[in-house]
């Protein structure tokens, strides 16, 4: 059962702002997938829920400015419909698809996902290694944030109380490949036990080829091994180089042992695993080698 709790739906930012200046405790309302079961257990006040669905700034996928703007509105679904996300930003693609399921995928917002800032939330690897920004805007204006830095800690986040987060800012790079790849304990919904994003830049070009890699659902938050980039940035990759890759990435992460979805050994195991995935995937492993 839920509590009682005073229910808004601002059509505009000055109608929003007032709401959430007069009410530190007011929870902002998007899908609600995550939301409504903290509310049912109780576990988050909420004498005030301010939906923001009719606050259309925050919708829509368009590109803007020598970036992609994602409205926080965004839903999973949308993401996986969305042909220039699936051409050009495909670790997002990737996570969208392996996102819950279609009713789930059809109300949850990209927003939430990240606001939520779940250690193992789907698109928190593929957000970071395509340097995505988060767009926050407050009564005071709009501030621009490196989505690594937006995540503070599990669950916390760069919000002030009467701040939202109106969009995700992706920069476009002319070339540019990406993956994403997760496991979870059951073929069907469950959250991720680990996920792995991989991104190269100019992958054709071996001299300038730049390698991104982000592991999720192993610390805090989404985290990246910049020694393991270096050594596959710029060179060949070959079976052998990647053994040592596989080695140190699993040795930079401590997974918690508390974990209800798996053993800190194994996460340790897979991350190395869907790496070589996503790098195959990617045609960015020397055949043979
Ligand atoms: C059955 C089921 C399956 C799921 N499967 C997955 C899965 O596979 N992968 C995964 O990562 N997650 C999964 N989830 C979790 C959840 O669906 C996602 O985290 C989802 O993206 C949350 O988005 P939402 O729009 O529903 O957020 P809400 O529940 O509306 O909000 C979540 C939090 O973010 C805040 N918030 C939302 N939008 C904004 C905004 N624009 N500005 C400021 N604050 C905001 C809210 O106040 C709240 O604290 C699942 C949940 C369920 C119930």
């Amino acid at each position: 059962m839920f509590k009682k709790f005073d229910y808004y739906a601002p059509k505009t930012l000055a109608e929003l702002f007032e709401l959430t200046n007069e009410n530190n405790e007011a929870q902002i309302l998007a899908g609600g997938t995550d939301l409504l079961l903290k509310l049912r257990e109780k576990t988050t006040p909420h004498k005030m829920l301010i939906d923001i669905k009719k606050l259309d700034n925050f919708r829509g996928i368009e590109t803007k400015d020598g970036y992609l703007r994602m409205g926080a509105l965004t839903t999973i679904r949308e993401i996986q419909a969305s042909k220039i996300i699936r051409e050009k930003y495909t670790a997002l693609y990737d996570a969208a698809k392996s996102f819950g399921c279609l009713e789930i995928r059809n109300r949850a917002t990209i927003g939430g996902n990240i606001v939520h800032a779940s250690p193992g939330a789907e698109f928190g690897t593929p957000l970071f290694v395509l340097a995505a920004e988060a767009e926050v805007i407050g009564p005071d204006g709009t501030r621009v944030i490196p989505i690594h830095e937006f995540w503070q800690d599990v669950y916390q986040v760069d919000l002030k109380d009467n701040e939202v987060l109106a969009a995700i800012r992706l920069p476009y790079y002319e070339k540019m490949v990406s993956r994403y790849h997760r496991l979870s304990r059951v073929k069907g919904m469950d959250l991720a036990i680990v996920g792995v994003s991989v991104l190269a830049l100019d992958p054709a070009n071996i001299e300038k080829r730049e390698v991104k890699i982000a592991m999720g659902a192993v610390a805090r938050i989404p985290f990246r091994n910049k020694e393991v980039e270096t050594m596959l940035s710029g060179v060949k990759i070959t079976n052998e180089l990647l053994v040592s890759v596989k080695e140190k990435l699993s040795d930079s992460i401590a997974p918690r042992s508390s974990s209800l979805r798996a053993k800190p050994a194994y996460k340790k195991a897979m991350v190395g695993n869907l790496t070589e995935q996503a790098l195959l995937e990617l045609g960015l492993l020397e055949e043979g080698e």
